[in-house]
């Protein structure tokens, strides 16, 4: 089954911060593969900009080492690589002053490409002044989009601020929001999964489903972002944004038509239908020192925080679908394992006719799976086969993606499909201004809450499940969490 390529107008992208992390690690390899993929037409430009004094020579010579180091020596192609580094430009640019930008409008105005994107991989505080400054020198076209990345804000104030300042350059329809999780294969096949089978829908709402779990697991700590983490913690660094829109994808109706406006006005119902969550529903933590690391507040650098490195919620969406049924909300730093899955748990039959313990059955489950490997899994109950009695066994049914696509075939990582998606002006897997500000409106005060409360983290040990709170905030439903394993 060979994944079809869908060709794109040729473009021209802007990466400010092209020196950055996020550039080098992720957007420029990701552009790469879809090179070698055929997707990128040969007189496409991708336009690096940021302070350092490089030219285009210098900034080819640092995106070879960079494909180096993140693209796996099997995936690597030398004429490719040289070929990719062709479509490679560099304009030393400070985006607040005056350096570069006239360079930049020689560049882009001068045979320009049908398509213009400008990415700003750089930090949330220079969007407006970067947006204003595309509109002032002349190189916002009328079809022209920009991308942002996150955080989104740090609350409802700064998000509706940083919506203002890109809604005074750009319309609506030009902005896109990148939440990588909604790039990632899996998380689409939910939708497919949900809207273009007949089997599921009958069965996914609070008549059938017992509850939701959504865990985002990291074995990492803060790395050296712990002064940024310090000041966001769990629910605004994941929450708000990532297992929200995990938590949209599962619970949404299904839109009219699969369409960037309709999916994503089904999402923001999901939203405003959520409940406020009380202190008794969650509980938050920070990791203790390990053997491999230190404690949280030694890495955040901050003795007395009370930030959250770890948070576990339970969130009820007020519906009439989903009206009684908990989702389960769980993400932290420096646990067992990396991980990120969704769990939707099924209710048990109404009458048990194999009552005997040794003929326990488990909950029929539907695990979708979108770190460490992309796979989806539906677990039922069989009888375990053979002689020696009638006992019941649970089994996967396994929809792993690696055993449906071709073995030779690679997963495209979120980026390429998010970055090709921005050059087809396909919004659908990005989050829309109104989106972003319900999730904080909701956010917002459960945080104000825990703040006012001066609630204290409690400490889990690294490498762990997080804290003993977090296991009993199921164990008072009866309920418990799936294990954290890769
Ligand atoms: P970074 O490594 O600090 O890169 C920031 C970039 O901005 C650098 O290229 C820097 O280049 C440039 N820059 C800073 N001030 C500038 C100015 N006045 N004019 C022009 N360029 C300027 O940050 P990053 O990790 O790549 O993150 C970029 C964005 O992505 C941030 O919003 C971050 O929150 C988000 N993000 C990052 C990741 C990740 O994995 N790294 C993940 C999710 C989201 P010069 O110093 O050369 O100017």
């Amino acid at each position: 089954m060979a994944a079809k390529i869908i060709p794109v107008s040729p473009f021209d992208l802007i990466v400010f911060g092209a020196s950055g992390d996020l550039a080098q690690r992720k957007i420029l390899p990701a552009l790469y593969y879809r090179l070698v993929a055929g997707q990128i037409p040969p007189q496409s430009r991708i336009i690096g900009t940021a302070r350092s004094d490089w030219d285009s020579a210098a900034f080819r010579q640092k995106v070879r080492d960079s494909l180096e180091k993140y693209v796996p020596e099997s995936r690597r192609d030398a004429a490719a690589v040289e070929r990719f580094l062709e479509r490679l430009f560099y304009i030393p640019l400070d985006v607040k002053g005056d350096r570069g930008w006239a360079e930049l409008a020689d560049l882009v105005n001068t045979d320009p490409n049908p398509v213009r994107a400008f990415y700003l991989s750089v930090a949330p505080s220079l969007f407006g002044t970067i947006a204003s400054q595309l509109s002032a020198r002349g190189l916002r076209t009328p079809d022209s989009r920009i991308v942002v990345e996150k955080p989104f804000g740090h609350d409802l104030a700064s998000a509706q601020e940083l919506n203002a300042q890109l809604a005074h350059c750009f319309r609506e329809d030009q902005i896109y929001r990148i939440d990588h999780y909604l790039g990632k294969e899996t998380v689409q096949n939910l939708m497919a999964l949900r809207f273009a089978n007949s089997l599921l829908e009958p069965v996914w709402n609070a008549q059938h489903v017992d509850h939701i779990q959504i865990t985002v697991a990291e074995s990492i700590g803060v790395e050296g972002r712990g002064g940024y983490y310090d000041g966001a913690g769990a629910m605004r660094d994941m929450v708000q944004n990532h297992l929200m829109q995990m938590l949209c994808l599962t619970a949404m109706e299904p839109p009219a038509r699969f369409a960037a406006n309709d999916v994503r006005d089904e999402k923001l119902k999901v939203i405003r239908s959520l409940e406020d969550v009380p202190l008794s529903d969650i509980v938050r933590g920070q990791y203790r020192a390990g053997a491999d690391g230190a404690d949280y507040r030694t890495d955040a650098g901050n003795p007395d925080s009370l930030t959250e490195s770890f948070i576990a919620l339970k969130v009820k969406v007020s519906n009439w679908r989903w009206a009684g049924v908990p989702f389960y909300l769980r993400t932290g730093k420096r646990l067992r394992a990396r991980m990120s899955e969704i769990i939707v748990v099924f209710k048990d039959p109404p009458h048990a006719i194999f009552p005997h313990p040794e003929r326990r059955h488990n909950s029929n489950s539907l695990i979708i799976r979108l770190q460490p490997d992309e796979a989806i899994t539906m677990h039922m109950n069989i009888k375990e086969p053979g002689q020696g009695g009638f006992r019941l066994t649970e089994v996967p049914l396994d929809m792993s993606f690696a055993d449906t696509l071709d073995k030779g075939e690679e997963m495209a990582d979120a980026y390429e499909r998010l970055l090709m998606d921005v050059i087809r002006g396909d919004q659908t897997l990005f989050m829309r201004g109104d989106e972003v500000e319900a999730a904080w409106r909701w956010a917002d005060p459960i945080i104000a809450r825990w703040q006012e409360a001066e609630d204290i983290p409690e400490p889990y040990d690294a490498g762990g499940s997080g804290p003993d709170g977090a296991l009993a905030l199921l164990h008072r439903d009866n309920r418990r969490w799936r294990a954290i394993e890769a």
